[in-house]
């Protein structure tokens, strides 16, 4: 068996997208499951549109993802390869240089075309088994401009002759450019490398996955706190499974069960909800020190100034957050919905705010406020735990009316109508804030 050669080979004209992760996981996989060399080749023969800016973010997305290359090339720094293969073709008399309609005035532009023997082309793909196309109809199709500049499909098909490649594991938009790749194979005297071809990637509506769809440049998925053990399983499952449906599934166990006999023929479905799920599922996994940092980290600086004060209410808090986030991104939310703030600064409102919805009595709503401190004071600082809290007040609450015990309370500690019950408030905030923050509600119930 000769050594097997895979290589992901994207166009530095965009960002690394998360649709490309897909290609660049399974090319991945298969190599390092056959003890084989993963190439990361960029295809930059479009000047033009090709960027350094982009192929910097696909190399960057690409080791974060841990999916490192064994070799590297750029298409543009292999122009002497190009020109070899192309005299050999002139010189074989299956590609020509051929004059064509004036680009100036009174100036023949040359360019050099391949001489399409133009038969049927088929070939075996993985996924779909065998693929047969008339080339008839592409004629002498153009592979260079002119010795130094070869065409996109010359470009690759040199390449994976050069490299080696035994493998091309590639988007199913590739399927339509491999005859005219073979016809190409077969003049330079290439070995035809093993096909696989992936389903599309299909938005949840089965339109053409955007933006709005939420998928992202790989990159933006970091920035919004997502974590590649995340996005590597996520795009795994799309169009292949391990041969059940289990949906969590570890690097190690792809690299186990990856086969391109469970590729599947039919478009990929893109859901947004099912990488958010999984990014809480592996968010689980981390250690809770880490995740208190990725969470301060997104925290506006105020705040975390206040948190690294309060660093005991703040690790108390770690739970409640990561039960309301599937990435850390969304702890901005959190801060800007005013979620997070009242654990660590007192909390303002109006004294109406205090009443619940039933009662119209200040003096009354005052009294119950003055029961439930008195009572919290006799719980010993180390035991104030939820609870304790609970078993203390819960008597009192039931026979005056919870709402009327109990709201109040809740919002002297939240200033928030809506907030987790005042038990685990109190518990988090700690005996002394609690009570400092029922005295200002007392106080604002009855001044003028
Ligand atoms: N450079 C091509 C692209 O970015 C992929 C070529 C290939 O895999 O054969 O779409």
């Amino acid at each position: 068996m000769p050594k097997i050669v895979t290589r992901f080979a994207p166009s530095p004209t965009g960002v690394l997208h998360i649709g490309s992760v897909r290609t660049a996981l399974f090319n991945f996989l298969y190599a390092r499951q056959h003890g084989g060399t993963f190439i990361l080749r960029i295809e930059d023969t479009d000047k033009e549109r090709s960027k350094k800016e982009f192929e910097d973010n696909i190399l960057d997305g690409l080791s974060w993802l841990g999916l490192k290359h064994d070799e590297f090339f750029r298409q543009s720094d292999r122009g002497a390869v190009y020109r070899k293969y192309l005299e050999k073709l002139i010189i074989d008399g299956t590609a020509y240089v051929s004059k064509e309609e004036p680009v100036e005035e009174g100036k023949l532009a040359e360019v050099i075309r391949f001489k399409n023997p133009k038969g049927i082309v088929t070939f075996r793909d993985e996924v779909r088994g065998d693929i047969s196309f008339d080339t008839t109809e592409l004629g002498d199709f153009v592979i260079a401009k002119d010795l130094d500049t070869p065409l996109y499909h010359f470009a690759v098909v040199a390449d994976d002759f050069e490299m080696g490649v035994t493998h091309i594991i590639r988007g199913d938009d590739g399927i339509s450019n491999t005859p005219r790749q073979i016809l190409i194979q077969e003049a330079l005297g290439a070995p035809r490398p093993v096909y696989t071809h992936l389903p599309m990637i299909l938005a949840s509506d089965k339109s053409k996955l955007s933006k709005r769809h939420g998928a992202l440049a790989v990159t933006e998925y970091r920035e919004e706190g997502y974590l590649p053990e995340a996005i590597l399983n996520f795009v795994a499952l799309m169009g292949w499974n391990p041969g059940n449906d289990q949906e969590v599934i570890s690097f190690d166990e792809m690299l186990k069960l990856f086969s391109f006999e469970k590729i599947q023929k039919s478009g990929a479905v893109f859901n947004i909800d099912k990488l958010k799920w999984l990014n809480k599922h592996y968010l689980k996994t981390l250690p809770s020190k880490g995740v208190g940092e990725e969470i301060l980290a997104r925290f506006p600086e105020d705040l975390r100034k206040q948190a690294r004060e309060h660093s005991e209410v703040f690790a108390k808090i770690i739970p409640i957050i990561m039960d309301r986030i599937s990435a850390f991104g969304e702890v901005l939310e959190l801060v800007s919905g005013g979620e997070i703030a009242y654990f660590f600064v007192d909390p303002t409102y109006e004294r109406e705010a205090l009443l619940w919805k039933d009662e119209k009595n200040l003096v009354r709503a005052r009294e119950h406020l003055d029961k439930v401190y008195e009572m919290l004071q006799t719980i010993p600082s180390e035991d104030f735990v939820a609870v304790r809290i609970k078993d203390t007040l819960w008597d009192y609450a039931t026979s005056a009316g919870r709402g009327n015990v109990l709201w109040p309370l809740r919002y002297a500690l939240s200033g928030r109508d809506k907030s987790p019950d005042p038990f685990f408030l109190a518990d988090i905030l700690g005996k002394e804030t609690t009570l400092r923050r029922i005295e200002h509600a007392r106080r604002v119930l009855v001044s003028p």
